[in-house]
């Protein structure tokens, strides 16, 4: 399996997850939360062009005035979504497509976040595409109890 924009995503909250999700464990499907997530993403931006894919490793949300998209429910793990927004615009920029932005919106906050890839970026997203192999190719991760936990599609995996 490739490291696709989710799992790159997962690796800033929790490497166990990115374990679990490469496993194509697919619990999220099940969730409350992610399905609440995809609903925000499919209703909010209906004008926006949707699913622009990037070979079998990215899904992004739409494109709009040289920028990607990405939607989001909440800011509470938005660090995971700058480096989600990141993987894309680096991924784009490595097919030729450079000088795009990057812009999570978050529409029940009414909030706009911008994203820059920087030329660390583009030195540094490799490195953590290899880091990102390596554990989905390893043993699973130690459980590391965090905020994050509770709302987590495999927390019953972890915890139960
Ligand atoms: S429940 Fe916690 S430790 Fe387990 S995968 Fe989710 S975030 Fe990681």
């Amino acid at each position: 399996m490739k490291v696709t924009g989710y799992l790159y995503g997962y690796y800033f909250l929790c490497k166990r997850k990115v374990w679990f999700a490469a496993r194509q464990l697919n619990m999220e499907n099940g969730s409350e939360l992610v399905a609440f997530g995809k609903l925000i993403d499919e209703n909010t931006y209906k004008r926006e062009e949707h699913g622009i894919v990037i070979e079998d490793i990215a899904n992004i949300d739409y494109l709009k005035k040289h920028a990607v998209h990405e939607v989001k429910k909440s800011d509470k793990q938005l660090d995971s979504a700058i480096a989600q927004v990141k993987f894309y615009l680096y991924h784009l920029h490595v097919r030729g497509v450079c000088g795009m932005d990057g812009k999570i919106d978050i529409p029940l906050q009414k909030k706009t976040v911008d994203v820059t890839l920087t030329e660390s970026d583009i030195a540094e997203i490799p490195e953590i595409i290899k880091e990102i192999e390596r554990i989905m190719d390893g043993a699973p991760p130690p459980v590391v109890e965090t905020k994050i936990c509770k709302a987590c599609a495999y927390y019953d995996l972890c915890m139960i």
